[in-house]
Protein backbone atom coordinates (compact mmCIF):
# COMPACT_ATOMS: atom_id res chain seq x y z
CA UNK A 1 0.00 0.00 0.00
CA UNK A 2 1.01 3.82 -0.09
CA UNK A 3 0.07 5.42 3.32
CA UNK A 4 0.31 8.86 4.23
CA UNK A 5 0.37 9.89 7.81
CA UNK A 6 -1.47 13.10 8.45
CA UNK A 7 0.39 14.82 10.47
CA UNK A 8 1.93 18.22 10.61
CA UNK A 9 5.71 17.47 12.56
CA UNK A 10 7.54 14.61 10.72
CA UNK A 11 9.64 14.26 13.74
CA UNK A 12 7.26 13.51 16.41
CA UNK A 13 7.65 9.96 18.03
CA UNK A 14 4.41 8.60 17.17
CA UNK A 15 4.48 10.19 13.34
CA UNK A 16 7.70 8.25 12.97
CA UNK A 17 6.78 4.98 14.61
CA UNK A 18 4.11 5.01 12.20
CA UNK A 19 6.35 5.45 9.20
CA UNK A 20 9.20 2.89 10.43
CA UNK A 21 6.14 0.43 11.02
CA UNK A 22 4.37 0.85 7.46
CA UNK A 23 8.07 0.62 6.13
CA UNK A 24 8.74 -2.56 8.19
CA UNK A 25 6.11 -4.14 6.57
CA UNK A 26 6.99 -3.44 3.26
CA UNK A 27 4.58 -0.41 2.49
CA UNK A 28 5.65 3.20 0.85
CA UNK A 29 4.86 5.43 3.32
CA UNK A 30 5.06 9.61 3.01
CA UNK A 31 4.28 12.28 5.49
CA UNK A 32 1.65 14.60 4.64
CA UNK A 33 1.32 18.06 6.33
CA UNK A 34 -2.44 18.31 6.11
CA UNK A 35 -2.47 22.35 6.62
CA UNK A 36 -0.88 22.47 3.28
CA UNK A 37 -3.13 19.85 1.15
CA UNK A 38 -5.73 21.61 -1.31
CA UNK A 39 -9.05 19.90 -2.68
CA UNK A 40 -10.70 19.91 -5.67
CA UNK A 41 -14.51 19.45 -5.16
CA UNK A 42 -16.06 18.09 -8.91
CA UNK A 43 -18.88 16.05 -9.73
CA UNK A 44 -17.71 12.18 -9.62
CA UNK A 45 -14.19 13.28 -9.61
CA UNK A 46 -12.74 14.39 -6.29
CA UNK A 47 -9.04 14.82 -5.96
CA UNK A 48 -6.43 15.85 -3.67
CA UNK A 49 -3.20 18.09 -3.76
CA UNK A 50 -0.10 18.41 -1.90
CA UNK A 51 2.75 20.69 -2.78
CA UNK A 52 1.89 20.91 -6.31
CA UNK A 53 0.82 17.40 -6.67
CA UNK A 54 -1.87 15.12 -7.46
CA UNK A 55 -1.83 12.54 -4.28
CA UNK A 56 -5.21 10.93 -5.47
CA UNK A 57 -2.82 7.72 -5.72
CA UNK A 58 -2.71 6.83 -2.05
CA UNK A 59 -4.24 3.38 -0.90
CA UNK A 60 -4.85 4.27 3.32
CA UNK A 61 -4.72 7.80 5.38
CA UNK A 62 -3.38 7.44 9.15
CA UNK A 63 -4.89 11.26 10.57
CA UNK A 64 -3.15 12.61 13.34
CA UNK A 65 -4.93 15.39 13.79
CA UNK A 66 -4.09 18.64 16.04
CA UNK A 67 -6.47 20.05 17.88
CA UNK A 68 -6.18 23.07 16.23
CA UNK A 69 -6.60 22.43 13.07
CA UNK A 70 -9.32 19.67 13.41
CA UNK A 71 -12.26 21.94 10.86
CA UNK A 72 -9.38 21.51 8.57
CA UNK A 73 -7.86 18.72 9.06
CA UNK A 74 -11.46 16.70 8.97
CA UNK A 75 -12.32 18.23 5.65
CA UNK A 76 -9.22 16.79 4.27
CA UNK A 77 -9.68 13.13 5.90
CA UNK A 78 -13.80 13.18 3.96
CA UNK A 79 -12.24 14.00 1.00
CA UNK A 80 -9.47 11.11 1.14
CA UNK A 81 -12.67 9.06 2.14
CA UNK A 82 -15.36 10.45 -0.57
CA UNK A 83 -12.51 8.74 -2.78
CA UNK A 84 -12.15 5.18 -1.50
CA UNK A 85 -9.07 5.57 0.30
CA UNK A 86 -9.21 3.94 3.53
CA UNK A 87 -8.58 5.85 7.35
CA UNK A 88 -7.94 4.74 11.01
CA UNK A 89 -10.70 6.59 11.84
CA UNK A 90 -13.68 8.15 10.00
CA UNK A 91 -13.78 11.88 9.46
CA UNK A 92 -16.97 12.47 11.52
CA UNK A 93 -15.77 10.06 14.28
CA UNK A 94 -12.80 12.53 14.32
CA UNK A 95 -14.81 15.60 14.76
CA UNK A 96 -17.74 14.15 17.35
CA UNK A 97 -14.57 13.31 19.67
CA UNK A 98 -12.59 16.24 19.05
CA UNK A 99 -15.88 18.23 21.12
CA UNK A 100 -15.76 18.04 24.54
CA UNK A 101 -18.74 18.56 25.32
CA UNK A 102 -20.54 16.52 22.21
CA UNK A 103 -18.16 13.60 23.11
CA UNK A 104 -20.17 13.77 26.95
CA UNK A 105 -23.19 13.89 25.76
CA UNK A 106 -23.11 11.28 23.37
CA UNK A 107 -21.12 8.79 26.32
CA UNK A 108 -23.63 9.92 28.56
CA UNK A 109 -26.77 9.31 26.37
CA UNK A 110 -25.08 5.26 26.36
CA UNK A 111 -25.14 5.08 29.96
CA UNK A 112 -21.56 4.88 30.05
CA UNK A 113 -20.04 5.97 33.35
CA UNK A 114 -18.42 9.88 33.54
CA UNK A 115 -18.01 12.61 36.15
CA UNK A 116 -21.08 14.86 36.65
CA UNK A 117 -20.39 17.54 34.35
CA UNK A 118 -22.06 21.03 33.89
CA UNK A 119 -21.96 23.53 30.65
CA UNK A 120 -23.61 26.85 30.99
CA UNK A 121 -22.92 30.46 29.37
CA UNK A 122 -24.54 32.47 31.47
CA UNK A 123 -22.48 34.37 34.38
CA UNK A 124 -25.86 34.40 36.93
CA UNK A 125 -26.35 30.60 36.48
CA UNK A 126 -22.76 30.14 38.07
CA UNK A 127 -24.49 28.96 41.73
CA UNK A 128 -26.33 26.60 40.63
CA UNK A 129 -24.17 25.49 38.19
CA UNK A 130 -21.65 24.54 40.96
CA UNK A 131 -24.43 22.92 43.17
CA UNK A 132 -25.67 20.66 39.94
CA UNK A 133 -22.01 18.68 40.35
CA UNK A 134 -21.86 18.71 43.85
CA UNK A 135 -19.98 21.65 45.00
CA UNK A 136 -16.69 22.64 45.23
CA UNK A 137 -13.72 20.57 44.47
CA UNK A 138 -14.78 20.70 41.44
CA UNK A 139 -12.52 20.59 37.98
CA UNK A 140 -13.00 23.10 35.68
CA UNK A 141 -12.10 22.84 31.48
CA UNK A 142 -11.68 24.97 28.83
CA UNK A 143 -13.76 23.01 26.11
CA UNK A 144 -10.89 23.38 23.80
CA UNK A 145 -7.93 22.77 25.59
CA UNK A 146 -5.62 19.55 25.35
CA UNK A 147 -2.64 18.04 26.95
CA UNK A 148 -4.13 19.39 30.53
CA UNK A 149 -3.58 22.86 29.60
CA UNK A 150 -6.80 24.63 30.75
CA UNK A 151 -7.71 21.93 33.38
CA UNK A 152 -8.12 23.84 36.93
CA UNK A 153 -8.91 22.52 39.91
CA UNK A 154 -10.83 24.71 41.73
CA UNK A 155 -10.91 24.10 46.22
CA UNK A 156 -13.71 26.04 46.95
CA UNK A 157 -16.93 27.01 45.87
CA UNK A 158 -15.10 31.36 45.93
CA UNK A 159 -12.37 29.92 43.87
CA UNK A 160 -14.47 28.38 41.86
CA UNK A 161 -16.95 30.99 41.22
CA UNK A 162 -14.34 33.49 40.31
CA UNK A 163 -12.22 31.09 38.00
CA UNK A 164 -15.29 30.52 36.34
CA UNK A 165 -16.88 34.48 36.04
CA UNK A 166 -12.99 34.73 34.73
CA UNK A 167 -13.19 31.99 31.98
CA UNK A 168 -16.60 34.05 30.80
CA UNK A 169 -15.45 37.33 30.97
CA UNK A 170 -12.95 36.24 28.30
CA UNK A 171 -15.22 34.28 26.34
CA UNK A 172 -14.00 31.05 26.94
CA UNK A 173 -16.38 27.63 26.73
CA UNK A 174 -15.96 25.57 29.77
CA UNK A 175 -17.17 22.49 31.27
CA UNK A 176 -17.67 21.86 35.31
CA UNK A 177 -16.93 18.80 37.04
CA UNK A 178 -17.27 16.81 39.59
CA UNK A 179 -13.38 16.80 41.18
CA UNK A 180 -12.64 12.72 41.50
CA UNK A 181 -10.51 12.79 44.59
CA UNK A 182 -10.09 8.79 45.11
CA UNK A 183 -8.55 8.90 41.94
CA UNK A 184 -5.52 10.63 43.67
CA UNK A 185 -3.94 12.56 40.66
CA UNK A 186 -3.69 9.02 38.45
CA UNK A 187 -5.73 8.23 35.19
CA UNK A 188 -5.94 5.22 33.28
CA UNK A 189 -4.99 5.55 29.16
CA UNK A 190 -6.31 2.63 27.26
CA UNK A 191 -5.26 2.21 23.72
CA UNK A 192 -8.12 0.61 21.46
CA UNK A 193 -7.57 -0.78 18.06
CA UNK A 194 -10.04 -2.35 15.86
CA UNK A 195 -12.55 -2.90 18.41
CA UNK A 196 -9.49 -4.43 20.65
CA UNK A 197 -7.39 -3.42 23.82
CA UNK A 198 -4.07 -3.08 22.32
CA UNK A 199 -2.64 -1.58 25.65
CA UNK A 200 -3.02 -0.09 28.97
CA UNK A 201 -1.47 2.37 31.01
CA UNK A 202 -2.35 3.95 34.65
CA UNK A 203 -0.87 7.95 34.47
CA UNK A 204 0.03 9.46 37.47
CA UNK A 205 0.52 13.27 38.05
CA UNK A 206 3.81 14.26 39.53
CA UNK A 207 4.55 15.45 43.31
CA UNK A 208 1.94 18.55 44.03
CA UNK A 209 -0.34 18.00 40.87
CA UNK A 210 -3.51 16.91 40.01
CA UNK A 211 -3.23 16.29 36.03
CA UNK A 212 -1.52 13.19 34.94
CA UNK A 213 -1.01 13.89 31.19
CA UNK A 214 2.48 12.90 30.34
CA UNK A 215 3.08 16.99 28.84
CA UNK A 216 2.55 18.02 32.71
CA UNK A 217 5.39 15.83 34.24
CA UNK A 218 3.30 12.70 34.87
CA UNK A 219 4.57 9.28 34.50
CA UNK A 220 3.03 6.15 33.22
CA UNK A 221 2.99 2.77 34.01
CA UNK A 222 1.33 -0.83 32.03
CA UNK A 223 -1.52 -1.79 34.13
CA UNK A 224 -4.14 -4.48 34.00
CA UNK A 225 -7.72 -3.79 33.60
CA UNK A 226 -10.87 -4.79 35.25
CA UNK A 227 -13.54 -6.31 32.97
CA UNK A 228 -15.39 -3.41 33.73
CA UNK A 229 -12.97 -1.15 32.44
CA UNK A 230 -12.17 -2.91 29.91
CA UNK A 231 -15.98 -3.00 28.52
CA UNK A 232 -16.46 0.84 29.58
CA UNK A 233 -12.81 1.51 26.84
CA UNK A 234 -14.76 -0.48 24.27
CA UNK A 235 -17.92 0.88 24.19
CA UNK A 236 -16.89 4.68 24.47
CA UNK A 237 -14.78 3.85 21.31
CA UNK A 238 -18.16 2.00 19.94
CA UNK A 239 -20.47 5.17 21.10
CA UNK A 240 -17.85 7.69 18.92
CA UNK A 241 -17.01 5.24 16.24
CA UNK A 242 -13.15 5.50 16.70
CA UNK A 243 -11.42 2.67 15.12
CA UNK A 244 -8.41 3.74 16.80
CA UNK A 245 -8.03 5.64 20.14
CA UNK A 246 -7.19 6.34 23.37
CA UNK A 247 -9.49 6.55 26.02
CA UNK A 248 -8.97 8.53 29.28
CA UNK A 249 -10.74 7.03 32.36
CA UNK A 250 -10.78 8.07 36.53
CA UNK A 251 -11.20 5.01 38.59
CA UNK A 252 -13.64 6.08 41.10
CA UNK A 253 -15.61 4.39 44.09
CA UNK A 254 -17.91 3.93 41.54
CA UNK A 255 -16.52 2.37 38.91
CA UNK A 256 -14.30 3.70 35.78
CA UNK A 257 -15.14 7.18 34.57
CA UNK A 258 -14.75 8.47 31.36
CA UNK A 259 -12.45 11.78 30.91
CA UNK A 260 -12.12 12.17 26.94
CA UNK A 261 -11.27 9.79 23.85
CA UNK A 262 -8.35 10.66 22.05
CA UNK A 263 -8.34 9.54 17.85
CA UNK A 264 -4.97 10.85 17.75
CA UNK A 265 -3.31 8.87 20.72
CA UNK A 266 0.11 10.00 21.50
CA UNK A 267 2.38 6.59 20.67
CA UNK A 268 5.33 7.42 23.06
CA UNK A 269 3.78 6.75 26.64
CA UNK A 270 1.96 3.87 25.74
CA UNK A 271 4.55 1.66 23.73
CA UNK A 272 7.28 2.90 26.51
CA UNK A 273 4.72 1.48 29.25
CA UNK A 274 3.48 -1.83 27.42
CA UNK A 275 6.38 -2.33 25.69
CA UNK A 276 4.14 -3.50 22.85
CA UNK A 277 4.95 -2.33 19.02
CA UNK A 278 1.07 -0.30 18.66
CA UNK A 279 2.35 1.07 15.63
CA UNK A 280 2.44 -2.12 14.04
CA UNK A 281 -1.06 -2.96 15.36
CA UNK A 282 -2.40 0.19 13.41
CA UNK A 283 -0.96 -0.90 10.33
CA UNK A 284 -1.70 -4.29 10.21
CA UNK A 285 -5.25 -3.13 10.98
CA UNK A 286 -4.84 -0.41 7.41
CA UNK A 287 -3.94 -3.64 5.86
CA UNK A 288 -7.13 -5.50 7.32
CA UNK A 289 -9.41 -2.48 6.19
CA UNK A 290 -7.80 -2.10 2.66
CA UNK A 291 -7.78 -5.87 2.28
CA UNK A 292 -11.42 -5.96 2.84
CA UNK A 293 -12.08 -2.90 0.55
CA UNK A 294 -10.18 -4.90 -2.11
CA UNK A 295 -12.27 -7.88 -1.95
CA UNK A 296 -15.65 -6.95 -3.52
CA UNK A 297 -13.88 -5.90 -6.47
CA UNK A 298 -11.88 -8.87 -7.28
CA UNK A 299 -14.80 -11.07 -6.98
CA UNK A 300 -16.76 -8.95 -9.68
P1 LIG B 1 -6.93 17.18 28.62
O1 LIG B 1 -7.80 16.79 27.48
O2 LIG B 1 -6.43 18.57 28.53
O3 LIG B 1 -5.89 16.15 28.93
P2 LIG B 1 -8.48 16.07 30.81
O4 LIG B 1 -9.94 16.26 30.96
O5 LIG B 1 -8.03 14.73 30.33
O6 LIG B 1 -7.90 17.24 29.89
O7 LIG B 1 -7.79 16.38 32.20
C1 LIG B 1 -6.38 16.35 32.42
C2 LIG B 1 -6.05 15.55 33.68
O8 LIG B 1 -6.64 16.16 34.84
C3 LIG B 1 -6.61 14.13 33.67
O9 LIG B 1 -5.72 13.26 33.01
C4 LIG B 1 -6.76 13.81 35.14
O10 LIG B 1 -5.53 13.38 35.69
C5 LIG B 1 -7.13 15.17 35.74
N1 LIG B 1 -8.59 15.33 35.84
C6 LIG B 1 -9.40 15.78 34.86
N2 LIG B 1 -10.69 15.81 35.25
C7 LIG B 1 -10.72 15.36 36.52
C8 LIG B 1 -11.77 15.17 37.48
N3 LIG B 1 -13.04 15.45 37.19
N4 LIG B 1 -11.43 14.69 38.71
C9 LIG B 1 -10.13 14.40 39.01
N5 LIG B 1 -9.10 14.58 38.16
C10 LIG B 1 -9.37 15.05 36.92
Amino acid sequence: MKIAVLSTNKNLYSTQRLVEAALKRGHECVVIDHRQCYVGIKQGEPSIHYKGQDISNIDAIIPRIGASVTFYGSAIVRQFEIMGVVSTNASQAITRSRDKLRCMQILSGAGIGMPITGFARQTKDVDDLIKMVGGAPLVIKLLEGTQGIGVVLAETRKAASSVIEAFYGLGNNILIQEYIKESRGSDIRVLIVDGRVVGAMKRTAKEGEFRSNLHRGGSAVIIKLTKLERETALKAAAELGLTVCGVDMLQSDRGPLVLEVNSSPGLEGIEKATGKDIALTIIEFLEKKHMAKAQPKERK
